[in-house]
């Protein structure tokens, strides 16, 4: 299966949304931004993205569902009026063509359950939404799911360098290799590679700026373990599955912060593939595989280790050990 449609749609509809997000993040004014529940916060990119890219794959895929991270169950409240009018303007800027229902319709598509069998898309439409909202770091981060595993992945990163220019979009199918292009000209691309490192002391880590999503003194201490002398370098979003994937560290390491938080799919799908494609490895915490056919979580999981191959298993050790 080349997946060859399915991954020009995705890269037209991540670069699409990238767009807005880089013409939103400048100049975020507080009415465009909101906490949800889980006290997180959103923007109107966020929606917007979402209901970019989930427009193109629907008029593209009428028939696969998408496990999206954002809803629209917020947007209802009358309090939220302002937000979701900033909403419709910032989507408009990029396709006017759509109206606010049909961009709420398309937002609110993404609330499919995932699971076993047959295929579905997974989004985060900014992943590293603290990144964005500080000016750092972030990505919009699509994947394909088939049966259960990754086949495709694609992501947006508007402000990751790439030659002397800022924002690159990196891509992966499933046994096809990976590669990046500048999202200035998605007709020039290149493939990528891990490093080859095998010396677990000579590898990079990196990791979240959030202390909330990993534990940054265990890293720490796993690092010392492996004897690495570098200090991680810290950085929002899937933007560290790019990093490891281009080279440019070995090793990212996310640590649990608390027993019951389970990683979602969308944290991982885009960056997983890529990685994987580019030569790098993932488990978990425990050293077990990610398991994506479970539903909108990795519930079977604790954490992430993602890493080039040839330090992978003396670091995986390190961090079981550590557990
Ligand atoms: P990062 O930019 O790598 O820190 O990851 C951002 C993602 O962390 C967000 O998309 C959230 O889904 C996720 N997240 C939120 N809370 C936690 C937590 N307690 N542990 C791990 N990840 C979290
Ligand atoms: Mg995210």
């Amino acid at each position: 299966m080349t997946l060859e449609r399915e991954l020009t749609i995705a890269k037209q509809a991540v670069e699409r949304a990238c767009k807005l997000c880089a013409t939103a993040q400048p100049n975020l004014a507080s009415s465009e931004t909101h906490s949800k529940e889980d006290k997180s916060p959103v923007t109107v990119a966020d929606y917007g993205a979402q209901a970019l890219v989930l427009k193109s794959l629907w008029d593209a895929f009428p028939d696969d569902p998408a496990v999206g991270e954002e809803d629209t169950d917020d947007l209802g409240n009358p309090e939220n009026e302002l937000l979701l009018s900033r909403i419709v303007d910032q989507f408009q800027k990029i396709d006017p063509s759509m109206d606010k229902a049909e961009i709420l319709s398309s937002i609110s598509r993404g609330g499919a359950q995932g699971g076993p069998s047959g295929r579905f898309w997974t989004l985060d439409p900014i992943d590293g939404t603290k990144g964005f909202l500080r000016g750092d770091q972030y990505a919009v981060a699509l994947a394909l799911i088939i049966d259960g595993n990754v086949a495709l992945g694609v992501l947006g990163c508007p402000n990751l360098p790439i030659g002397d220019e800022k924002g690159c979009l990196l891509f992966a199918a499933k046994g096809q290799g990976a590669f990046q292009s500048p999202l200035s000209d998605l007709s020039q691309q290149a493939e990528i590679r891990t490093d080859s490192i095998v010396d677990p002391s000579q590898a990079v880590f990196c990791e979240s700026v959030e202390p909330g999503h990993t534990l940054h003194d265990q890293s720490a201490k796993i690092a010392s373990l492996l004897g690495s002398l570098s200090e991680p370098f810290r950085m929002d979003s899937q933007c560290k599955y790019a990093a490891v994937s281009r080279g440019q560290a070995s090793i990212y390491l996310r640590l649990p912060t608390r027993p019951g938080y389970e990683e979602k799919i969308w944290d991982h799908a885009a960056g997983v593939a890529i990685l994987e494609e580019a030569g790098g490895r993932v488990c978990d915490t425990f050293g077990k595989p990610l398991d994506f056919s479970l539903g909108r979580t990795l519930r079977e999981n604790k954490g992430v280790v993602a890493t080039s191959a040839g330090v992978f298993d003396a670091v995986t050790k390190a961090v079981v050990d550590s557990i």
